[in-house]
């Protein structure tokens, strides 16, 4: 599967639930699922009752939609989480969770995870003062995750923050000085995760 450009509300309106893929938007009446909570489609307007496989993917699908993956990363995010040692579905949310694309965005440096996406891609960041343009890179307890010190940079993310309404996690700390700038305080846990997830659906659903 490519990545996914076309209306992205209908994602939420599948899984009936916020995705957050559309910026300040989400947090407004303006919301698709918020006016029309029914599945897309022309005919289909109730949900069915899924399978018992049906229920397995969606969660799946949900997650990746979320943090914005595409079936081989997430497939390599998941095996990477059954080598460590923990809990696996605790382990696979914290790596998600770790990605510099979401801690831009859970930082309030861009509207929305494909927006922080394309801020890391520019080169608008730095950790620890180098430039890292890998929106798949996970951070570190300890990193400093700081906008690059050039106007173009700084409007931008200044443009995000004045609109940005929600928390930032307790895993991160966010800097008030001039140029914007969040520490990673400590690894996420399953307590950071911002989506209602039962991981242990998804670990069984990648596991046969
Ligand atoms: Fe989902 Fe945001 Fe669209 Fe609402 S506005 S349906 S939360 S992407």
């Amino acid at each position: 599967m490519g990545r996914i450009t076309g209306p992205v509300c209908r994602l939420c309106r599948r899984d009936g639930l916020k995705l957050f893929l559309k910026g300040s938007r989400c947090d407004t009446p303006k919301c698709a699922l918020e006016r029309r909570a029914t599945p897309p489609g022309m005919v289909q307007k109730r949900r069915s009752k899924p399978t018992d496989y049906g229920l397995h993917l969606r969660e799946k699908q949900k997650v990746k939609h979320y943090y914005g993956v595409l079936e081989r990363q997430f497939r390599t995010y998941f095996a990477r989480a059954e080598r460590g040692k923990g809990n696996t579905g605790e382990s696979l949310m914290s790596l998600l969770e770790r990605r510099l694309d979401n801690v831009v965005h859970r930082l309030g440096f861009a509207a929305s995870r494909a927006a922080a996406r394309q801020v890391v891609l520019h080169g608008h960041i730095t950790i620890n003062g180098r430039r890292v343009d890998v929106p798949s890179y996970l951070v570190k307890a300890g990193d400093l995750v700081r906008v690059k010190n050039r106007a173009k940079s700084l409007q931008l993310v200044h443009a995000a923050l004045a609109d940005f309404r929600r928390e930032v996690p307790d895993f991160l700390s966010r800097g008030e000085g001039a140029i914007p700038e969040g520490r990673v305080d400590r690894l996420p846990v399953a307590e950071d995760v911002s989506i209602p997830v039962q991981a242990n659906l998804i670990i069984e659903l990648c596991s046969k």
